[in-house]
């Protein structure tokens, strides 16, 4: 089976949701029967996301086999409801990388090593692979960054030859741009969506499809100048227009008929109505809660909630679940102290510390979890927030006043979170963190095993630093539990304060698994208690 290729590209200006736009593609086609998957190119040099700090480009997302990847690959998976992998997200450093490892090899034979032909062949051979599994009979491949710009130049080049090397109905582009709604003469401008397309084809790139965001609906008229301007037929002139949810976004395009479209060009049969049941299930419930809950999210890149990205879908996927509103509160963890943690988090029916790295907002993310711990607020640690948990209940709990974890305080007597001696020896930085899905084995009395009612699970995970099972036994005895280890390593996985109606931290990142047709047990728990303390 030979699958079809699908590229999105963007125009005018970044932030437009190519991502949520193949997102939803992606779905209605999934939805009609067709397998489908989606890549992302990302222009820049970083080999991965690893590396990069949140307020740069977000989130970075986990796959099941281990790779750092762009925040958009979350949307996919979240989505489609099937997994993505290391062939799903390419940057420019992978590509380079990649090519010069080869050249050191002498693979080129003594040939001037060169963007084109060498790095286009990388690109168009990543951008293939996922085709050539055999597994999928649909390959969107979405190309980060602005049409334009230099470093995507190769991508577009790229995108050209393969657009001549394959069938005409086993490729198409789509090409999403922005329609500047102007206040003064309130009208809708074209010109911007037509340089981004005659940057495109000055590149010989001719797009398909104009996915077009827009403020305002597009008129007929409107579509027809954009088609004729654009030279694309008319209904391929699609308006995306702004939506309360970016779960509304497979809908309207529906509305639009984006999917029949794509799949009438590809010459492949619309036959089967897209099955949206679930999907539309999801959205009703997520629309008419019947509670509503705040819950604070308390880290350190909270200015920029995309960082917690994952995070704040899977509360949108858990909440609708129990058909509750959840209003995340951003809570900076600099701002908290001894003095005033009743003030902040007084009002809040549920408490999340938040993944991270480094010294900066420690002490206040360990108040807020003493807070939590004491007054029987429902809580939930992940990953950095599980390493707070157990250093408060070292501290306040055991008495170790000291306790801390060697990544911040590498003297400490009471070194109650430490690096692995696998870890210590590496010093490279990306992609040498503890990466990736590994299995859990959750004890049978646990909240944590009435979340998942199994005892085997797979999560992912994504740092350096452990539970210290030195002290396992101290903290058992204190009433501290750990109800989930890895099988193999007997690494602590959960751990769980057992007097105390929610208090649950998990060395991993449940929040990579939560899909809107699969949200994470240990969420959908953590918002019924938040639920419950609310109206208890
Ligand atoms: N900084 C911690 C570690 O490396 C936690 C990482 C995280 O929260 N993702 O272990």
């Amino acid at each position: 089976m030979s699958a079809k290729y699908i590229f999105v590209t963007g125009g005018v200006t970044s932030s437009l949701g190519k991502g949520i736009i193949a997102a939803s593609l992606a779905k209605l086609l999934q939805a009609r029967g067709y397998s489908v998957t989606i890549q992302k190119l990302d222009p820049y040099i970083n080999v991965d996301p690893g590396t990069l700090n949140p307020y740069e480009h977000g989130e970075c997302y986990v796959t099941e086999d281990g790779a750092e990847t762009d925040l958009d690959l979350g949307h996919y998976e979240r989505f489609l409801n099937t997994p993505t992998s290391q062939a799903n997200n390419v940057t420019t450093g992978k590509i380079y990388q990649h090519v010069i490892n080869q050249e050191r090899q002498g693979a080129y034979l003594g040939k001037t090593v060169q963007v084109i032909p060498h790095i286009t062949d990388e690109i168009k051979r990543r951008i293939k692979l996922l085709g050539e599994t055999g597994e999928f009979e649909i390959v969107i491949t979405e190309i980060g960054g602005t049409v334009g710009d230099i470093e995507s130049l190769p991508y577009v080049e790229s995108v050209r030859q393969l657009l001549w090397e394959l069938k005409e109905e086993d490729a198409l582009v789509i090409h999403l741009t922005l329609l500047p709604y102007l206040n003064s003469s309130q009208e809708l401008k074209t010109k911007p969506t037509q340089h981004s397309v005659k940057l495109l084809l000055e590149s010989g790139v001719q797009p398909d499809i104009l996915v077009c965001r827009t403020e305002h609906a597009i008129n007929k008229d409107m579509r027809k100048k954009i088609a004729l301007f654009c030279n694309v037929e008319t209904n391929s002139v699609i308006e995306a227009l702004d939506v309360p949810t970016i779960y509304d976004v497979p809908l309207m395009m529906l509305k639009e008929k984006l999917d029949k479209i794509v799949l009438s060009k590809m010459k492949l049969s619309t036959k089967n109505e897209p099955d949206l049941e679930s999907w539309k299930n999801f959205l009703v419930r997520h629309k008419n809660p019947k509670n509503e809950i705040r819950i604070g999210l308390i880290g350190k890149y909270v200015e920029l909630p995309d960082a917690y990205k994952s995070i704040v879908e899977a509360f949108i996927h858990a909440g609708a679940f129990n058909e509750a509103r959840v209003r995340l509160q951003y809570i900076h963890s600099e701002l908290i102290g001894d003095d005033n943690v009743a003030q902040k988090l007084g009002d809040l029916d549920g408490i999340l510390v938040a993944p991270g790295f480094g010294e900066r907002g420690i002490e206040g993310k360990i108040i807020a979890i003493k807070y939590a711990r004491e007054n029987k607020v429902p809580f939930f640690g992940i990953c950095l927030g599980m390493q707070m948990a157990v250093i408060e209940f070292a501290r306040n709990v055991i008495g170790w006043k000291d306790a801390h974890s060697t990544e911040m305080n590498p003297k400490t007597k009471h070194a109650v979170i430490d690096m692995m001696p696998d870890q210590k020896k590496i010093t490279a930085k990306g992609g040498t963190m503890r990466l990736g899905a590994y299995v859990c084995e959750v004890s049978k009395d646990s909240k944590a095993y009435k979340a998942y009612e199994k005892t085997k699970v797979t999560e992912r995970h994504r740092h350096r630093f452990e539970f210290n099972n030195k002290y396992l036994a101290d903290f058992e005895a204190a009433g501290m539990a750990v109800t989930g280890i890895n099988p193999d390593t007997k690494l602590a996985e959960i751990v769980e304060v057992k007097e105390h109606p929610y208090f649950v931290a998990v060395q991993f990142h449940p929040e990579y698994r939560s899909t809107v047709l699969n949200p994470h047990p240990l969420f959908i728990k953590f918002v019924k208690a938040a639920v419950t303390f609310n109206q208890g």
